[in-house]
């Protein structure tokens, strides 16, 4: 096994991020098996060793499905209206998935301002360690309803890809699996290049490494691989880890926490045991 991956068997506390287009199918209705599965797959890690916090996105996509629109509508409110309906319709579902396996969740829905107000940042880290110490599920999304970026006050995140890296830092995640319809991080975008090559291991994300992120694959993807690469960054400016995978099937979480050679793991080259065979 590559040298590095022996802390990612070791990791306890893991924050998973699932983006839209692995919730939902092609032609806009709820992927319930994906849903199912992945309940299956973090209640099972959870109520073993581990601790998992899900940092999921779907509020929008779950509420087009909801109110039979085909289409995202144009202005910030409306959209803001689809959220609002999506964001509990997401939540019910997880609820419902999850107590298939006896897991309860809660949700967590955050703004950017926890990271400059230092109250509020306590306050999300209390109710965090909280559930966690009730080996309760966290799924964490962005208050749709409230960030809407102001001069002076930035509420939005941007995007989950930074979310669940802030996440990871606000918990000390010992790594961040960050799931997507790729497998991985490629030297250039497989969808439009067959022969492209998967990284198995980043030690430092580059300008080089940036500018082979090419546009985004599907129509729920939101900033293609560039967001992921921003939020590895972070990881790294952190000394943690990240994994980027394959969200298809969850059950490959099992694989890439037995240490498994999948996806992409971004780990610091001073960071202990960052430095394998690659
Ligand atoms: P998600 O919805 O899971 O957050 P996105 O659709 O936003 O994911 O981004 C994933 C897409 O990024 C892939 O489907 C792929 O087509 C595209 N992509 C562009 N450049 C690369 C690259 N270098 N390596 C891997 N994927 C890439």
């Amino acid at each position: 096994m590559e040298k590095s991956r022996r802390k990612i068997i070791e990791s306890k506390r893991i924050v998973i991020k699932i983006g839209t287009s692995s919730l939902m199918q092609a032609n806009g209705r709820v992927n319930y098996q994906q849903f199912d599965r992945l309940a299956f797959v973090l209640s099972t890690l959870n109520q073993g060793d581990k601790e998992i916090i899900l940092v999921s996105s779907g509020a929008i996509g779950v509420g087009l499905n909801k109110l039979a629109l085909h289409q995202r509508p144009q202005t910030i409110s409306q959209q803001q209206a689809v959220a609002a309906v999506g964001q509990s319709e997401l939540m019910n579902l997880y609820s419902r998935f999850f107590a298939h396996y006896q897991q309860t969740v809660g949700q967590i829905l955050m703004t950017r301002d926890i990271v400059e107000f230092p109250t509020s940042h306590q306050n999300v880290v209390n109710t965090l360690e909280t559930l966690l110490a009730m080996k309760i599920i966290p799924v964490v999304n962005e208050n749709d309803t409230v960030a809407v970026d102001e001069l002076a006050h930035a509420t939005k995140f941007g995007d989950n890809d930074q979310l669940s890296a802030i996440v990871a830092e606000i918990c000390q995640a010992d790594l961040l699996i960050m799931l997507s319809d790729v497998a991985g991080f490629y030297d250039k975008n497989p969808a439009e290049n067959p022969d492209a090559v998967l990284y198995a291991t980043i030690h430092e994300v580059t300008d080089a490494l940036m500018a082979k992120a090419g546009g985004q694959g599907s129509i729920f993807g939101t900033g293609g691989m560039l967001t992921k690469l921003k939020a590895a960054k972070r990881i790294l400016a952190n000394g943690q880890g990240m994994v980027l995978a394959q969200a298809q099937d969850p059950a490959l979480l099992f694989n890439i926490l037995a240490g498994e050679k999948i996806g992409t793991y971004f780990i610091g080259a001073n960071t202990e045991g960052g430095v394998g065979d690659e």
